[in-house]
C-alpha cells in the first residue's frame, strides 16, 4: 500500500528491539505518517544485544529522524547514551532517541510515565491522597512510579517476585530526591494483604505475568475497594490474566493499549516535529489487535 510512495526522499523512523517482530510501534506511526502524507516510513530493526551499540552510532550517518528502544535495550542505552532527559535519567532507561545537531549527538528521553500518566488522567484515575501499589520493578515499574508521584498518591507500595530488585527501585526514587512521599518495597505477600489492598485506588500490574505465564500471581481482589483501578501495562486482544477476576469481582480494570497509543504520539512529536492527527495512531493500535475502538 504506501511502499508505492516510498523513494530516495523517504526519511527513515525506527525501532530497534530483541524480540521485535511483536512489535505494534510501525503500524501506528506509519498510519500517522500516511494521515499527514508525510514522505516517512517506521521500520522495525531486530537489534541484538550486542550490537545496541554500533546500531546507535548509525542512527545519525543514516539520517534516522527518531528510533524507539524496546526489550532489551532501554537500560543499557540509558548507560550508553550522554545526553538523557531528566526524565530518562530518573528513570534509567531511554525509550527514545533523536539526533540533536549536525554533529550527529544523540539525546535520550522515556515517554513511557507520560504515556500512563495520561492515560490514567483520561480514565479519571486521581490519586491525590491515595495509595497506589506497583507490581514489578524493571523498568514499567519505575515509569508507573513516576506516574503515580505526577497524579499525587501518597504512598506507593512496590511489590516484586525479587524484594531486592524492589528495595533497589524504591532507593533510586528516594536518593534522587524525587520521590516525596513514601515508596515502599515489598515482596509479592503484599497481594493478599487485605489490609493494604483495600485502601489501594490503583493496581498496576509492570510484570510480563500472564503473557509469558498463563497465571497471574495469587491476589486478593475481593479485599479491593470498590473503585480501585486494575491497570495492565499489557495490551492484548482480550482481557489478560491480570484483569479477569478484577473484572469478575466488579472492578475497573484496563490494559496497556492507551499507554502504548500516549508513549507513541508523544514519540511520534519528537522525532517529527509534528503532532499525529487526533486518534490515528488509537485506531492503527485497535486494528492490529483485532479489537473494536472504545
Ligand atoms: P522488565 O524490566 O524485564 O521487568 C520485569 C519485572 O517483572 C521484574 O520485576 C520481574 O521480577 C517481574 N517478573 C517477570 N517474570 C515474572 C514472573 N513469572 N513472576 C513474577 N514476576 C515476574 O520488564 P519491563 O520493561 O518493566 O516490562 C514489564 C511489562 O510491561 C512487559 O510486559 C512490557 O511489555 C510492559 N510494558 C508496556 C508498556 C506499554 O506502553 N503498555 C510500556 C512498557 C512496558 P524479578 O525482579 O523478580 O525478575
Amino acid at each position: 500500500m504506501r511502499s508505492s510512495a516510498i523513494n530516495a526522499d523517504t526519511a527513515l523512523a525506527a525501532i530497534f528491539g530483541d524480540p521485535v517482530g511483536h512489535s505494534k510501534s510501525p503500524a501506528m506511526h506509519n498510519a500517522a505518517y500516511a494521515a499527514l502524507g508525510m514522505n516517512r516510513m517506521y521500520a522495525a530493526f531486530r537489534v541484538t544485544a550486542g550490537n545496541l551499540a554500533p546500531a546507535l552510532r548509525a542512527i545519525a550517518p543514516l539520517g534516522i529522524v527518531g528510533v524507539n528502544l524496546t526489550v532489551p535495550h532501554k537500560e543499557v542505552a540509558a548507560r550508553l547514551i550522554k545526553d538523557l532527559s531528566a526524565e530518562a535519567r530518573t528513570l534509567g532507561a531511554v525509550n527514545c532517541v533523536v539526533v540533536v545537531n549536525r554533529g550527529g549527538k544523540l539525546r535520550g528521553d522515556n515517554t513511557d510515565a507520560r504515556g500512563l500518566e495520561r492515560d490514567l488522567r483520561d480514565l479519571g484515575c486521581g490519586l491525590r491522597g491515595r495509595l497506589a501499589i506497583v507490581i514489578g520493578a524493571g523498568g514499567g515499574a519505575a515509569s508507573s512510579v513516576l506516574a503515580c508521584m505526577r497524579l499525587g498518591a501518597n504512598r506507593i507500595v512496590v511489590a516484586n517476585r525479587t524484594p531486592a530488585r524492589a528495595v533497589a527501585l524504591t532507593r533510586r526514587f528516594s536518593a534522587k530526591g524525587v520521590a516525596r512521599m513514601a515508596v515502599e518495597p515489598r515482596g509479592l505477600d503484599a497481594l493478599m494483604d487485605s489490609k493494604l489492598l483495600a485502601g489501594a485506588r490503583l493496581i498496576v500490574n509492570a510484570t510480563p505475568m500472564g503473557l509469558t505465564t498463563r497465571q497471574f500471581a495469587r491476589l486478593d481482589y475481593r479485599s479491593t475497594a470498590a473503585d480501585c483501578l486494575f491497570y495492565d501495562l499489557i495490551y492484548s486482544r482480550e482481557p489478560t490474566a491480570f484483569l479477569k477476576p478484577a473484572l469478575a469481582a466488579g472492578r475497573r480494570a484496563t490494559d496497556g493499549a492507551g499507554m502504548l497509543v500516549n508513549q507513541g504520539e508523544l514519540a511520534f512529536r519528537l522525532f517529527n516535529r509534528v503532532a499525529p492527527p487526533a486518534g490515528v495512531m488509537r485506531a492503527a493500535l485497535f486494528n492490529e489487535l483485532g479489537r473494536a475502538l472504545s
